[in-house]
């Protein structure tokens, strides 16, 4: 039996992946990410039905995640598309509209001022260029610290903090309003720097929720990181722009600390940003790169993230492949993972925790769990039995759901009104699939009577045949 991955991937949709689709999810795509901070309306529209049509030709679910812009202040329209800052010079950020020069420009929020005071940085291009506010008045007056290109539409930096801007804005309103009519199966809401600003997006989301994932991303988010980890379905450990917000040198803490944290509260988390960055230019990666995704997987992160590696780079299906292998390896080496969940007093709670227990005692191949919401292969997942859990929902939006957390390999499956029968389907399903051989023990995990909370553990060996409805043997 080949080794089934544990970690999740999520690539990120954009020009250079949009053709080839069906090839990313055979490379080993589980979510595909649309950034709402690039590209149309339409062009939107046009990937969710893209991923939607591969996923249905290769026959295997694909969750999508849209990624909100949420409260970034970006750089307007510059005269020239680019410039070029001196050290030292002087750069007016103003609140007019009129297109922008060396020296100065508008920026997409006119009441940046309001916010800033001397002294503070403001960072520009990813923190390629670094300006110091020298006063504040009609515009920011700032000093060029660092020089460097800037274009049009780069994204300024400012201490999260001091940030006036709401946490939803409009575009968000608008994105989140048409992201629930295209029921897409996950919503990243990005620059989160409190748990009530993650409870404000998740009060628009309606009866159907996604999964609703916090990007951890700003540094008012990584000191409320526990309340934000409660308030949201999973969250992102968002390298790119916590990279910019803090010191670089604190990124590797900060991580592992989050994804420990969010693995002992039982919440799904990606880690994200530059994982496999030169391989958008180059078909192999660097050793540094490699150790890096390896690092997540040990961390034991439930899932790593591609951007510009699927986005726009040069070799989107080597790059999914090699994250793929390397999460392989790393995840067969039986490294210990961080404690996980504590167990909640609901028996579902119990049935997952001790179903992780027996797992762990050697001897069972497989979890294989009825769920109908998802919610019961999610407390698997969360339990971490470190062996693979086959999820069977009748429900094709809790199956989408579920294609992020880590070690679930979800399926849909019409479940039959009898426990019994339906743990017969699943044995079946389990050898027909290819998943585990007649005589391998597994673990079902499913309800007694027939649609009670989830309740009951079965060592069950493939092939034995339980009694059919009318009491006899088949
Ligand atoms: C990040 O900053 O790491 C991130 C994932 O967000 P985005 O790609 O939207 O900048």
């Amino acid at each position: 039996m080949a080794i089934k991955r544990e970690t999740k991937l999520v690539c990120t949709i954009g020009p250079v992946s949009e053709d080839l689709l069906p090839d990313l999810v055979v490379a080993g795509m589980d979510v595909a990410r649309v950034n709402l901070s690039h590209g149309s309306r339409e062009d939107h529209e046009r990937m969710v039905k893209g991923v939607r049509d591969a996923a249905a030709e290769v026959g295997r679910p694909v969750g999508i995640l849209v990624d909100l812009s949420g409260p970034k202040v970006r750089m307007g329209e510059l005269a020239a598309g680019e410039v070029r800052l001196e050290r030292g010079a002087r750069f007016v950020l103003r609140r007019d509209d009129a297109p922008g020069d060396v020296s100065g420009a508008p920026t997409t929020y006119p009441g940046l001022a309001g916010d800033l005071e001397p002294g503070d940085r403001v960072l520009l291009a990813d923190g390629a260029v670094e300006l110091r506010v020298a006063d504040v008045g009609d515009g920011v007056i700032t000093d060029v610290v660092r020089g460097g290109s800037i274009r049009s539409g780069a994204g300024v930096n400012v201490p999260a903090e001091r940030l006036g801007l709401p946490a939803i804005t409009p575009k968000d309103e608008s994105d989140i309003e048409w992201a629930l009519s295209a029921e897409i199966d996950m919503m990243a809401q990005s620059f989160v720097r409190r748990a009530e600003e993650v409870r404000a997006v998740r009060s628009l989301l309606g009866r159907v929720q996604p999964l609703l994932v916090a990007k951890i991303e700003t540094g008012p988010a990584v000191r409320d990181a526990d309340a934000i980890i409660e308030a949201a379905d999973a969250v992102m450990v968002a390298r790119g722009d916590l990279g910019v917000e803090l010191p670089l040198e604190e990124i590797p803490l900060i991580q592992r600390d989050l994804v420990g944290r969010a693995t002992r509260a039982g919440v799904p988390v990606i880690v994200a940003t530059q994982m496999l960055e030169s391989m958008t230019r180059s078909a192999r990666p660097t050793r540094a790169e490699v150790s890096d995704v390896a690092s997540a997987v040990f961390e034991g992160t439930d899932a790593i993230m591609l951007s510009a590696e699927t986005a726009i780079g040069a070799y989107p299906i080597e790059a999914t492949q090699t994250a793929v292998r390397i999460a392989e390896v790393a995840g067969g080496s039986g490294f210990a993972l961080p404690t996980p969940a504590a167990v909640a007093p609901t028996d579902a709670h119990l049935v997952a925790q001790a179903a992780a227990s027996v797992c762990l005692q050697g001897g069972v191949i497989a979890i294989a769990c009825a769920t109908r919401s998802g919610r019961t292969a999610a407390l698997l997942s969360a339990a971490r039995p470190r062996v693979p859990i086959y999820a069977f929902s009748p429900d094709e939006r809790a199956v989408r759901r579920l294609t992020l957390y880590r070690g679930v390999h979800p399926s849909v499956l019409e479940h039959p009104q009898n426990t019994d029968v339906l743990i017969e389907m699943m044995d079946r399903r389990m050898v027909e699939e290819g998943h585990a051989r007649p005589g391998d023990a597994v673990v079902m995990v499913t309800a007694s009577p027939f649609g009670a909370p989830t309740n009951l553990l079965k060592i069950h060996h493939l092939g034995s045949s339980p009694p059919s409805p009318d009491g006899n043997a088949r």
